[in-house]
């Protein structure tokens, strides 16, 4: 077989044990993610229906492209008809035909981030509490941890210790917002992100039918990126697969980066747990890097404590060592990346689609914005606002929505006077309190308007924009009924005025808004003629919609955004490559970030970010940092990161030409960088006082003072035993 050729023996042993659980675990550019796209081309070469297939990835573009090269061996209708993409558009589609047993209609809306926390503040509101104590955001990331560990409400209620927890940190009245924000969610047939884990295993285990059915239906189920699993994720995966236990799943321990979002690392020691006879593959050639980045990437994460150790090594040349650019200040970080970019295209003939940067926050775009900006580089950020997310994007698909469902009251308020139609927020608070107080929806209140209208306490004015409003939308609802979703879209953006009121405004802006909306159509379209194209494909309208929420801006891409320098947070970088990287803002409290380096474990989570970073480079690294940055507005001094004196100096090549020799990391070189920094700079971080900290006797003794942020000392557990290495001040 063509497509077996090419692999090494363990990666062969991986793809071609058809039965039985397996797991790869294995570092960084060593092939999982091809090893499972064979694999799965593999069971279809050798009889296994698509149909039995499901596969899970961390993102829908990289299903879109595993179904690519799949798509090369067995022909592209059977890729399309596997069963692949992430956990929530996989179980979303799932919830679509089974939402009714759990009281969910199957048109259910599913509500992003920003409507969750429209829906949060609606419910503190509703409830009297104080909402500086409980920022939306706050209560929203404690509710997800909750749900992603299947605490629900009543779980939660019944269980002191967790409410005694939320007490003392001062959110005493968690459970009772979580209580209204599932109601309020259920009442608006609505699911967030992590409903759709919570929901389908709520299915799967009120359900024996549901899930014998699955069960039978995905005999061999895959799993990329499995170190990034929460609880929820794996117990789904695990019932679905605990009938035939055909399930592989591929993942690396060092590149596990979501921690914060509830992965959970124990996933991959459990496996063996779940399945004895689970195989365990290793696979430890990179093919990806040169072999000094893989050595550095090495270097760096065996500071870990916590891990599997792995032998990763590459065979491809050494490569050139890193090179490390010590900026002056942000902007002048930036112009050196630009700079760089700009050399390398022409120099080495490069593609703009060669470069990355790559950043720990999404706050440090903005600077490298400018800088390519000011070269005529294209560029495209990644992450920022997703096309969907734009007002006038989410402005019609908030009238679809309420086509579909007309409960979602999200997207009612949304569009009721948008575009103005004399319907102003008094009128729509009214509506509002009186269809609480019924304890009905708003759209019931709409559907009988006549009847109601005595007690709603608004003038006939307001009652007939009301009644033609509703209207309008009941005429598209029956519309829907025998048109295509695109027909039906076209019609409601002119006939609602949002076309109009659009392009009324003929400022640039104003004109890429009207664009933006055709955009969306086209996309509808699309989505049309492909899901037409597949077997059980579904082009209807809440199918659509569904697919959009889970969407991200990396989904979008156009033609015209082929050759452009990628600009992501590490986190988006995971799982891709790039010829050339540049690792940027490698300062203290930067990377590793002031939120997360008071603790081993977080330390070690931004050393695997760090890892993850390098490890998407083949041929070419660049590491920068500055030494002053604007911050929060104000020019703030900044160090080293520590993480760049943790690669050995063999891997590094300064550019700055005068701070080779002055530099220090761990092979003792001197350096006086610390120097040349403003005294308070040199302010080292504080250090837990219950910690005990003996020198490390590798430590170079003729370090200067002032070199201590890099100094290695041992911290000792208050047992006695010795933990791990870190970096500390004095
Ligand atoms: P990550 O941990 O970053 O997700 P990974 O382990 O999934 O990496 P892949 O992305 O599958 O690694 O592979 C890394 C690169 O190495 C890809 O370009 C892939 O095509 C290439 N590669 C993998 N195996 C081989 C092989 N046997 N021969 C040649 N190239 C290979
Ligand atoms: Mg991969």
């Amino acid at each position: 077989m063509k497509y077996l050729q090419g692999l090494n023996e363990a990666q062969y042993q991986a793809v071609t044990m058809i039965e039985g659980p397996l797991m790869v675990l294995a570092g960084a550019g060593s092939g999982k993610t091809r090893v499972l796209t064979m694999r799965i081309a593999h069971l279809i070469t050798n009889g296994v229906s698509p149909f039995h297939i499901l596969a899970l990835t961390f993102t829908n573009k990289a299903a879109r492209e595993m179904k690519e090269r799949i798509g090369k061996v067995v022909g592209e209708s059977d890729a399309k008809s596997i069963w692949m993409g992430t956990f929530h558009s996989v179980f979303a589609r799932i919830l679509r035909s089974e939402a009714h047993l759990l009281g969910f209609p199957s048109n259910f809306t599913i509500y992003d981030t920003q409507d969750s926390l429209n829906v949060l503040k609606k419910v503190i509101k509703e409830l009297n509490i104080d909402a500086d104590l409980y920022k939306p955001k706050k209560v929203m990331s404690r509710i997800s941890a909750y749900k992603n560990n299947l605490i629900t409400v009543r779980a939660y209620l019944n269980n002191p210790e967790l409410m005694e927890a939320d007490e003392r940190a001062n959110m005493k009245y968690l459970g009772q917002i979580y209580g209204k924000y599932v109601e309020s969610c259920f009442r608006n047939g609505a699911m967030d992100f992590d409903d759709l884990l919570l929901r389908t295993n709520e299915l799967l285990t009120r359900f024996p039918e549901v899930l014998a059915k699955y069960q039978d239906r995905f005999r061999y189920i895959l799993v990329d990126e499995y170190q990034d699993t929460n609880h929820s994720q794996y117990l789904i995966v695990k019932a679905l697969a605990s009938k035939f236990e055909n399930i592989c799943v591929v993942g690396d321990d060092a590149q596990s980066i979501y921690s914060f979002r509830g992965a959970n690392i124990y996933n991959i020691l459990n496996f063996k747990k779940d399945y004895p006879d689970a195989v365990t593959v290793s696979l430890e050639q990179n093919y990806r890097s040169t072999q000094n980045i893989v050595d550095a990437a090495n270097a760096v994460i065996s500071k870990n404590v916590q891990q599997f150790k792995k032998n990763v090594f590459s065979e491809n040349e050494t490569g050139e060592k890193i090179k490390v650019y010590r900026a002056l200040s942000d902007a002048d970080e930036a112009g050196f990346v630009a700079a760089n970019i700009w050399e390398l295209h022409n120099s080495q003939q490069r593609k703009f689609s060669d470069f990355a940067i790559l950043y720990r926050t999404n706050s440090q775009t903005r600077a490298f914005e400018d800088s390519l900006r000011k070269k005529n580089i294209p560029y495209r950020v990644y992450g920022g606002l997703s096309f969907y997310q734009r007002k006038e994007v989410k402005d019609l698909l908030a009238y679809l929505r309420l086509l579909v469902n007309e409960n979602d009251n999200e997207a009612l308020s949304r569009v009721i006077n948008y575009p103005a139609r004399g319907i102003g927020e008094t009128s729509q608070n009214k509506l509002i309190v009186f269809a609480d107080s019924q304890n009905i929806s708003v759209s019931k209140v709409l559907d009988n308007l006549g009847f109601y209208s005595p007690q709603l306490g608004l003038n006939n004015g307001i009652l007939t924009k009301l009644a033609d409003f509703w209207a309008m939308i009941k005429a598209f609802e029956v519309m829907l009924k025998t048109e295509d979703a695109y027909t039906v879209a076209m019609e409601v953006a002119k006939r609602s005025g949002l076309i109009k009121f659009l392009k009324d405004d003929q400022t640039p802006e104003g004109i890429s808004r009207v664009e933006n909306v055709q955009e969306l159509l086209n996309s509808m379209r699309g989505f049309i003629d492909e899901q037409q194209q597949v077997e059980d494909g579904d082009p209807g309208l809440s199918n659509f919609l569904g697919s959009i929420a889970l969407s991200t801006d990396q989904d979008n891409t156009k033609d015209d955004d082929r050759d452009k320098v990628s600009l992501m947070t590490i986190h988006l970088s995971k799982g891709l490559e790039f010829p050339v990287v540049h690792l940027v803002g490698l300062e203290e409290n930067l990377f590793p970030s002031f939120m997360s380096s008071s603790t081993r474990e977080e330390l070690e989570e931004e050393r695997r970010l760090f890892y993850v970073a390098l490890t998407r480079a083949e041929k070419q690294a660049f590491f920068t940092y500055a030494i002053s940055r604007f911050q929060w507005g104000k020019i703030t001094d900044a160090e080293p990161s520590r993480f760049l004196s943790e690669v050995n100096s063999e891997f590094l090549e300064f550019i700055n030409p005068a701070m080779e020799s002055r530099f220090v990391n761990h092979s003792g070189l001197k350096s006086n960088i610390f120097d040349e920094m403003p005294a308070d700079a040199r302010s080292f971080k504080k250090l837990d006082p219950k910690k005990k900290i003996e020198r490390n006797e590798e430590t170079p003794k003729t370090m200067s003072r002032n070199l201590k942020p890099v100094a290695t000392a041992r911290i000792i557990n208050p047992s006695g035993q010795s933990s791990q290495d870190i970096e500390v001040g004095d």
